[in-house]
């Protein structure tokens, strides 16, 4: 594989750099950073790069795709997470569009995808429940059909983010007969129909993201149903693999580490910066090596995706590996801190300042546990390479 970059890919380069420079600004990131203004600061940023035109560089071109090609996508990646810019909230742009411009019909289309795209609506992801997690297809949330309307009841469970939501995209029992997978339909729901009860979980980082959506005959017009009833579990499947792939974060991971190394560069331990410890040396470059292994493995995967085929069982390497991947960097982001950690940055004595990157690397490490879990958890994901590559 040619991994230089061309004169028209460097010129993409500069350009990139100069609107994230001058569209993410500080006024902006302070907002992102405080949980009362989160919300609208995130719909702000992702309007700006919808102006810009770059809010969806992985949809196709005629749905208002950026029609970059894989080494375009890769420097995007790449200048964003360089410059700490967080990645857009997945679930309109990410997960259910893909959906819809791939199996929804033409008024679907024309309804959904304007809103998705300008982030006027917030979507949430209604596929767990509480007894059906890795197993998602014995899910029990039912949809029954009462002329043009299905009746729903049940609960969805880890619901990222539904406490802001104005969309739902659900996994719904129609039918009970046959094969648990082929009884699942896909529909869309408004949070806002009568019915909807939205109950928050506070997580280990002592965050409030996660919550329990119960429905109790709630009403949605058969309209909202995307492709054929009772073929949900084809559509769901589809989404996941897209997900998966984007959970790795390698860019992200990338950028972390580098902080993490400048850290320790200021970090005094037995009178040397930290990072002039051999021990810690090896730790570090054993991680910088991994991860350039799998930023090869993510280019692959993605010249697989731009040359018009779909991610398979490789997005469940990437998942796998990413976010072992994650978890490292945050744990050595943990012992660099090292008793920093448990201290509040509002806590810092004046001798302490310096260290105020404690708190955040607790926190980023306590709610970093969940990538193993969510997107299909690790373990499941080796069950799928197992079968797809092994033939087990
Ligand atoms: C922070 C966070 C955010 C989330 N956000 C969302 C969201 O927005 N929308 C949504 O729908 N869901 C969301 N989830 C749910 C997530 O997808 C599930 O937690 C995940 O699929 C695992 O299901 P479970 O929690 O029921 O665990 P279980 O399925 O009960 O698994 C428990 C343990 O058993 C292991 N295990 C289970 N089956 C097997 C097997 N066959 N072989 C080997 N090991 C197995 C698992 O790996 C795990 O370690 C989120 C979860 C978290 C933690």
């Amino acid at each position: 594989m040619d991994t230089s970059f061309a004169p028209e890919d460097l010129a993409f380069r500069d350009e990139v750099r100069a609107f994230f420079a001058q569209a993410y600004d500080v006024e902006l990131q302070a907002r992102l950073n405080n949980l009362e203004t989160f919300k609208d600061a995130v719909i702000e940023w992702q309007k700006r790069l919808y102006k810009q035109g770059w809010i969806a560089p992985g949809w196709p071109k005629e749905y208002g795709g950026t029609g970059w090609n894989a080494t375009q996508k890769f420097i995007y990646e790449t200048e964003r997470s360089t410059a700490g810019i967080r990645d857009v909230i997945p679930f309109g742009l990410n997960m259910v569009g893909p959906v819809i411009y791939a199996f929804g019909n033409d008024e679907q289309k024309a309804r959904f995808l304007p809103g998705i795209l300008q982030s006027d609506d917030w979507w949430c992801q209604g596929y767990s429940e509480p007894g059906a997690g890795s197993d998602l297809a014995s899910l029990k949330t039912r949809a029954v059909l009462e002329g043009d309307e299905y009746v729903v009841t049940g609960a969805k469970i880890w619901t990222s983010y539904a406490q802001y939501a104005d969309w739902i995209f659900c996994l719904v029992r129609t039918n009970s007969e046959g094969k648990k997978q082929s009884g699942i339909s896909f529909l869309l729901i408004d949070m806002k129909s009568p019915g909807i009860k939205v109950n928050p979980i506070v997580s280990i980082d002592n965050h409030h993201s996660l919550n329990e959506v119960e429905f109790n005959e709630v009403r949605v017009p058969v309209a909202n149903l995307i492709g054929e009833q009772d073929k949900g579990w084809t559509y769901a499947k589809a989404l996941l693999a897209h997900e998966r792939t984007a959970i790795a974060g390698v860019a992200d991971s990338k950028r972390s580490l580098a902080e993490t190394r400048a850290f320790a560069a200021r970090e005094i331990n037995g009178g040397k910066p930290l990072l002039s410890d051999p021990l810690f040396q090896k730790r570090l470059s054993d991680i910088e090596i991994e991860l350039m292994a799998l930023e090869f493995t993510e280019l692959r995967v993605l010249a697989t995706v731009a040359s018009g085929g779909a991610p398979g069982a490789e997005s469940s390497m990437l998942k796998i590996k990413g976010t072992e991947m994650q978890q490292a960097v945050q744990e050595l982001r943990m012992d660099v801190a090292a008793y920093y950690q448990g201290v509040l940055p509002n806590d810092l004595t004046p001798e302490q300042l310096g260290h105020d990157f404690g708190s955040q690397a607790r926190q980023t490490y306590m709610y970093g546990r969940a990538s193993t879990i969510y997107g299909g958890s690790n373990e499941v994901q080796k069950n799928i390479i197992a079968k797809a590559v092994l033939g087990l």
